[in-house]
């Protein structure tokens, strides 16, 4: 089968072709059927720093954002049989039940979790054919497309980051980068009730910040054309956001970024992976004006509450794949990976693998 890896600790993907793997009693075999680029492969693929954790684990199939049919079942394999159509959790192995992470829903933080990252320090789902043990997959509603599933983990995040902000009918919101997660952030604040939504990015994000306005936000601007922190206080009386959301991961704009937020009740939320460190005046700009600095990383029970939205909210699903711009060939891959780097698209998805 072909499949897209990271072979070293440099920059690039290579397209290899490999065997289809071989399951074991308890492990079932999924045939991908869509399989969407992350912001944090394209960081992979570029090599720029944040991801010398990955070193050891390589070379490595990438890919998490994904989902497929069962074509095989190990014997004893209960939840799930051939045939059916499931999403990719983002650990092979699911996580291990018992911890504290665990029972309260926070499967995400778990350590056998963790150990087992799909697309990380496991093979994941930029190939034909993907392994994992039944735990690793979870079924996808029938209301739920193959693509819809693939956008599951990114909408989960946005989803997180909403409920993280305490997010309530009316507030106003800042969104700092217009790309996957951003734009995703975007949808569930609107569709969780927020109320003015703004939304900004650099001149090179222009089609971005044009899909921004086709999913609701209220007005749009370039940071480098307009000051930050000017537009957002004339757009909300001189008092700024009830919510920032920081999905750029730029460390230029995020002092910026937090005193956009009201003082005394203004929540920032950080989404964002920094290629470096970030300095931050502290004392004026979070301690005396009594803001919040949260970082969000997915959260309680992601996959069943975003499954469920995403089954029920047809028309929030509709409108969170309205971000996928390209489809493409599993063998384009490294032309996929530079239309990410030149922000050609937004969310670009693998959706044939052969
Ligand atoms: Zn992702
Ligand atoms: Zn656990």
């Amino acid at each position: 089968m072909k499949a897209v890896i990271k072979r070293g600790a440099f920059p690039g993907i290579e397209v290899v072709d490999m065997p289809i793997p071989e399951i074991g009693e308890d492990e079932v075999l999924v045939k991908v059927q869509a399989s969407g680029i992350c912001g944090s492969d394209v960081h992979v693929y570029e090599w720029k720093g944040g991801y010398d954790w990955l070193v050891p684990y390589l070379p490595v199939v990438l890919g998490h954002e994904f989902s497929g049919i069962v074509v095989g079942a190990g014997k004893m394999v209960r939840k799930v049989k051939e045939g059916d159509r499931v999403l990719a959790r983002t650990s092979v192995t699911g996580s291990c039940g018992n911890c504290s992470y665990c029972v309260s829903g926070r499967r995400h933080f778990c350590e056998v979790h963790r150990e087992n990252l799909t697309g990380w320090k496991k093979n994941g789902g930029f190939a034909e054919y993907y392994k994992a043990k039944e735990n690793g997959v979870i079924l996808l509603p029938d209301e739920v497309s193959f693509e819809e599933g693939a956008l599951a983990e990114p909408v989960s995040i946005g989803g997180c980051a909403v409920d993280d902000a305490n997010l309530t009918i009316g507030d106003s919101c800042l969104i700092i980068g217009p790309g996957t997660i951003g734009l995703l952030t975007l949808v569930m604040a609107k569709n969780a009730g927020a109320g003015m939504c703004i939304v900004c990015g650099t001149k090179k994000d222009a089609a971005r910040l044009r899909k921004a306005v086709e999913l609701g936000a209220d007005k749009v601007f370039c940071t480098d054309e307009t000051d930050l922190q000017d537009m957002v206080m004339e757009l909300t009386g001189g008092q700024g956001v009830d919510v920032v959301f920081e999905a750029s991961g730029a460390a230029a704009v995020i002092q910026d970024g937090v005193e956009c937020a009201k003082k005394a009740t203004g929540r920032i939320l950080l989404e964002g992976i920094y290629s470096r460190e970030v300095s931050l005046e502290l004392s004026n700009a979070i301690v005396r004006s009594a803001r919040t600095v949260k970082g969000t990383y997915s959260g309680r029970v992601a996959w069943e509450r975003t499954l469920s939205w995403l089954a029920y909210h047809r028309e929030g699903a509709a409108q969170c794949a309205k971000i996928i711009t390209h489809r493409t060939n599993i063998k384009n891959a490294e032309a996929a990976f530079e239309r990410c780097v030149k922000k050609e698209n937004i969310k670009e998805m693998f959706t044939s693998f052969s």
